[in-house]
Formats: C-alpha cells, structure tokens, sequence
C-alpha cells in the first residue's frame, strides 16, 4: 500500500501522488509568487485594490536579490540636472539596442517620477540634495538632450543601498493592506487548465519548506515575480537564489521564454568573489584602466567613456585582456579607481561598496585601485509580457501578443520587454516598481474582489506533485552540486562576453549532454523538512531548462546587438533580426516529463515599433555610439 506519510523515506513509492501528499487548499484573488520589489509592489497594489491577496516567498522578504541593489534607481525628476521623461525614453531605446518595445518603454519612462514619489511616500529615506529634493547620481548610457549629452543625474539613491530602502518599505506597505504572506514556502508549478486560447492559469501549488507540507492556492491572477536565473553562470553578482523557478514554471506549463540569449555582464564585479561594485561607482567619478595605467574607455566611448552603456564596457574590458593589457599576474582583470575622491563623498554615497572592497578583495579604496572583471548580473530575457504585466505568447490564431489568463509576471523574471538586448543601470530598480504598480491597476480595470472560483481539475496538482516525488526519490550517482557546477561552467564558457559560432555549437552540445546526466541525478535526504537537498534540486531542474534555452536562443541570432556579441556575425543586422525570440523547452533531463533529450522549439515575436501615445514618435534605429 502507498505510504501516506509524507516523510516517510520513500522505498514504498506511491502510485497516485495527490493522495500520498495531503494538501491544504487556500482561496485567493491574487497570488503573487516572491516578495522582491516587483512582487511587493504588486502584492501592495493589489490587496490596495481590496483584493484577497497571498505573497509567497521562498526567502523572507527582505532578504529577497532586490535587497542587494545598491547604485540606484532611474526617473526623470529633474533634480539635479535637467531631465525629461522623454530622453529616459530615448536613453532606454538605444540601450536596449532598438530590441525593447517601444509602447512599453514610453509607459515605464512616463510613470518612472510618480513611481518614486509613491516609494518617497511609501516611506524610502532616498539620499538628500541641500533644497530636500531626492539625490541623483549619473549612471552609465542616461544622457540628456535625447542621447546628445551631457550625462544627465538620473539615478535616485539611498546612498549605496537602495534596495535595501525600497523592499523595507514596500514589506510594511503590503502588511499595512492587508496581505498574506506565506515566506519559506517554495513554488513548485502553475495550475493550468483548458486547451488552445482558453489555456489560462488558476492557481498554484507550493511547498512549505519548514515542515514539507503542500499546499494548493487557487487564484483568478496569478503573479510570478521571481527574479533572474543568473545561478546559471559559475561566477554571479546575483544571489544564490536567483534560480530562475518562475522561468521554469512557465516552460511547464507549455509556454516560452523571450530573449533568453540576453545576458547582461556587469564590469565591475570584484575579481575572484563576483561581489557587485556598483556603477555609482563610476557615477560618482571612478574610472577603469589598464595595465598600461591607461584610462582605456577613452579610446572605445570618446563622449562618455567610463559611463558608456554596460555591453559597450564589459566588451572594452573583455578586449583589452585579450590584448594583453588586463592587469596581475595572469592579466585577467582591470582595475577601477576611486582613490582620487574625496574619502568623505565615498563614506557619505558609497559607504557599502568600501566595506566590499575591505572584505572582498583586501583593498582599501581610498588608496589604492579595485580589481575588477565583468561578471554576470541580469537576465534581459524571461517571460514575456505586454505592459500591463500580462504574460502573451503566440496564440493558436497567430496573434503575437495573444494573452495567457490569469497569469503575470514582472521584474527581471518577466520580459515586458524595456530592455531589450541590453539594459541600463538603474533601469531594473524602476521597472519592478511601474510594472508591478501597473499590474495592480490592470487587476482592479479587470476583476472584481471575492469572485466565485471554478473547481479544479482533478490532476491539478500532478504535475508538481509527480516532479516533487520523482526527485525526492532519485537514486543515481551524481549529487546536484556536481550537475550544477557542469552547468555553470559551461555557460561560463561557452556563453560569455563574447560568443562565436564553434564556442556556441560546442556549448549546446555539452549543455545537452549535462542536461540528460539529471536522469542520473541522486538526491540524499528524502524527507521533507528543510530538505535543501532536493529544494537545490528543484531550482536546478528550473535553471538547467533556461540555462538551455539561452545556449540554443544564443546559437540561433546569427547578429550582434546589446549584449550579444557574436563574433562571426559583429554587426547588428535590423532586416532579418530585429523580433524577439521565444523559446520553448520540452528536454526534462530529470524525466518527470517529456522527452528528457532536451527538445527546443524556437519562433518569434515582433518588436513592437509604435509608441504608446502621439507625444512622442517612434524613436528609428541608427547606429550606437556612446
Ligand atoms: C548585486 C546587485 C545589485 C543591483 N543593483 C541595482 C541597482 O542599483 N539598480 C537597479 O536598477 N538594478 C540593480 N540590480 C538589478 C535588480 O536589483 C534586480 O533585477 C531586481 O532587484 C530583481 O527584483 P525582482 O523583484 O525581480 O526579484 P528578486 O528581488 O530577485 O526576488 C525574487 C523573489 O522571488 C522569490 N522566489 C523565487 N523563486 C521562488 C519560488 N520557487 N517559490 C517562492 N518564492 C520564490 C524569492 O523568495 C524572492 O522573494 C542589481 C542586482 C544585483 C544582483
């Protein structure tokens, strides 16, 4: 007989998973899944609109990646330099290498001020100007004049720890309406239900990760905001739970992600720990040289040199240790200066990034240089969206933008897509807050508090229930670590900086081969409370599939753009490659579904080329230069 004790060490397998695993039901309006600045902003707008709504987070919620944002957060107030929304517009669009959709920029350039006055109200102590107004900083690739210069003081700042500030206040504001957070339970699948253009999300089931319980949370909306999948890459500024579950959930559930060869690599992460130095670094006058004590930007960004946009330096970088003037013994990094500036204007707006330094690297900053090498740090691509934070796909009638109810996504898990090929710093902080601010103005413009739920399909909780316990009981030879370092070394070679048509080939073909060794995966602890062991697993499962999908997405753009920089194809080529790709993957090397070779199917979706308004025109695309 199947056991019904969840704990029980699995020798006695269950047939049927839902009666092996007892779930608690919960009825919601509104589930959000993470508790970032994306997922509680939506959560707060939402439970704001008098909806029910529950916050699931795997981590607590100050502890979400957002907390690490130190540099800043990007509208144009105006107060420091003069500003206007419509050059943050033209400043996003060149950034993004003319890949982001036009309509959605206009609205994240236009609702950027108002977002940061509410986080102003919300209760965000933002770093002070004499008059009161907010402090901003310079940050790389924002400019006034649309795009002719000078740079422009854009980025608003709690001194180095803005996102720390922000998620603070934006927790409180979400309790203070009301909503249910359930922190340390882990999302495991969307419930999905109906066939073709009636397939809309109802639900979600997830795991109590203190005592292994399941739960089922039935939802009109369902919102994923789960962050990036950085931990797909050995060396990361990103979190180690930025594993991209979110990603995952949608792959299952039959959908595709966007732009997934967009990997944004910082310059500036400390060499060796990956620890992020912030780009206010260089906002507030640092500068990179090399090992010639060359301040080397000048050659490749004449106009704003050390403040070019992200690709455009990390690329410079790359270059000059391919040419041997990177610095130290094996001349692979650079260093960034900050000695040349006042020791109190570093301890007032950089205070975080000098105890970084002291830590990370030995180095005092007030004295000597940092080294630094580019290092990965945000996923362009993700769930694409349009810009109310609806999740679209291709739909059966060929709709390009056909919506998927009952699903959202926002923050660096969704592809709305502002960003497009590259983002700009400062960029990410204003997009979790006007796209989960947006989210919860579409649900109050579409549904009603307390509507009825329909029932639930029988096998609602299969499909997670039957991954749960498929890994929980796997009995191969490779523990996960061993998969997941395979995996991150191979995209850390094979899908870096620079790309190039062999390194890409052999990377696919490597990534398969690690993709199918998760048939052999062995997992040790088998019981349910705190297993790290198979939660580890499960966030694997999700970052193997997009680490696939981005190795295939990057072998398929035969073109350079934003921060994919192939080099058989240098050039940005508009005629055959300005659209979007989507990517679905049906390759579950754990076996729990599909093919488990790894099968990938890849179409497109069209930029969106128009504006969202007759106040500003469509911004043509010419060649970038900074
Ligand atoms: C070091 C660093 C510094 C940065 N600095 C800046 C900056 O200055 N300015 C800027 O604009 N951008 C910056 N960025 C980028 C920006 O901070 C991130 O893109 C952004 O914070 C991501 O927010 P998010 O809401 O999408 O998700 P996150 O903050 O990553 O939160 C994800 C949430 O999802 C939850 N979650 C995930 N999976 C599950 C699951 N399976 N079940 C339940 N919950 C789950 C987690 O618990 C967490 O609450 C920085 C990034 C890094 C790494």
């Amino acid at each position: 007989m199947a056991s019904q004790n969840p704990n029980d060490t699995g020798t006695d397998r269950p047939k049927n998973v839902s009666e092996a695993y007892p779930i608690i039901d919960h009825d919601f309006d509104v589930v959000v899944v993470g508790a970032g600045g994306s997922g509680l902003r939506a959560t707060m707008g939402a439970a704001e609109a008098g909806f029910k709504t529950a916050n699931i987070s795997k981590v607590f919620p100050t502890r979400s990646h957002t907390v690490a944002a130190q540099g800043g957060i990007a509208a144009s107030l105006g107060n420091n330099t003069p500003d206007h929304w419509t050059w943050h517009m033209y400043d996003t669009v060149k950034g993004s290498d003319w890949l982001g959709d036009q309509d959605a920029i206009e609205y994240l350039a236009r609702e950027a001020p108002q977002a940061v006055y509410e986080l102003e109200h919300a209760g965000v102590p933002f770093s002070r100007n004499k008059d009161g107004t907010i402090y901003q900083r310079p940050f790389g690739g924002h400019m006034q004049n649309m795009g002719e210069g000078p740079p422009v003081q854009r980025t608003c700042a709690a001194a180095d720890r803005t996102g720390h500030a922000m998620l603070h206040a934006l927790y409180q504001q979400s309790l203070k309406y009301d909503a249910d957070f359930f922190i340390e339970y882990f999302a495991i699948d969307l419930i999905m239900t109906g066939e073709g253009a009636n397939r809309r999300c109802v639900g979600v089931i997830a795991m109590c990760l203190d005592d292994g319980t399941i739960h089922r949370f039935r939802a009109h909306a369902v919102v994923l905001a789960t962050g990036g999948y950085g931990r797909c890459y050995y060396t990361a500024t990103s979190a180690h739970t930025c594993t991209g579950d979110g990603g995952g959930m949608v792959l299952r559930a039959g959908l595709p992600l966007q732009d997934m060869e967009f990997v944004q690599f910082h310059p500036t992460g400390i060499y060796g720990a990956g620890v992020l130095i912030t780009e206010g670094a260089r906002g507030e006058g640092g500068y990179l040289t090399n090992s010639e004590g060359e301040r080397f930007m000048e050659r490749y960004a004449p106009s704003a040199k050390d403040l070019a946009s992200r690709d455009v330096v990390s690329r410079s970088m790359a270059l000059e240790m391919r040419e041997g003037r990177g610095v130290g013994k094996d001349g692979d990094h650079i260093y960034l200066h900050l000695d040349h500036i006042d020791p109190k204007v570093l301890a007032e707006r950089l205070p975080g990034i000098t105890e970084s330094g002291k830590i990370f690297a030995g180095v005092d900053l007030t004295r000597e240089p940092l080294p630094v090498t580019p290092t990965v740090h945000y996923n362009m691509g993700g769930i694409p969206t349009n810009y109310h934070g609806e999740v679209v796909t291709l739909g059966p009638d060929g709709n390009p933008d056909h919506v998927v109810p009952g699903l959202y996504a926002a923050g660096e898990a969704g592809c709305v897509s502002v960003h497009g090929a590259n983002r700009l710093g400062s960029n990410s902080l204003i997009d979790l807050v006007v796209f989960g601010r947006a989210i919860g103005h579409r649900l109050a413009e579409t549904m009603k508090p307390g509507a009825s739920h329909d029932a639930l399909p029988a096998d609602s909780a299969d499909l997670a229930l039957t991954r749960l316990d498929h890994f929980r009981n796997a009995k191969g030879s490779l523990p996960t670590a061993r998969i997941r370092e395979d995996m991150q070394k191979t995209m850390q070679k094979h899908a870096a900086v620079f790309r190039d048509t062999e390194t890409l080939a052999a990377g696919k073909k490597h990534l398969a081969e690690v993709n199918a060794s998760m048939q052999d995966i062995h997992v040790s602890d088998r019981s349910l409370i705190w297993n790290s062991d198979l939660v580890e697993t499960l966030e694997l499962d999700n970052l193997m599939a997009q680490a696939s999908v981005t190795m295939t997405s990057a072998d398929n753009r035969k073109e350079s753009r934003g921060a994919h920089a192939h080099e058989d194809f240098p050039d940005r080529n508009d005629a055959e490659w300005m659209k979007h790709t989507v990517t679905w993957f049906d390759g579950w090397g754990g076996g729990a579904k599909g093919s488990g070779k790894g099968d990938m199917k890849i179409d497109y979706r069209p930029v969106h080329e128009y504006t969202l308004t007759d106040d500003i025109e469509y911004i043509k695309p010419k060649k970038r230069v900074y």
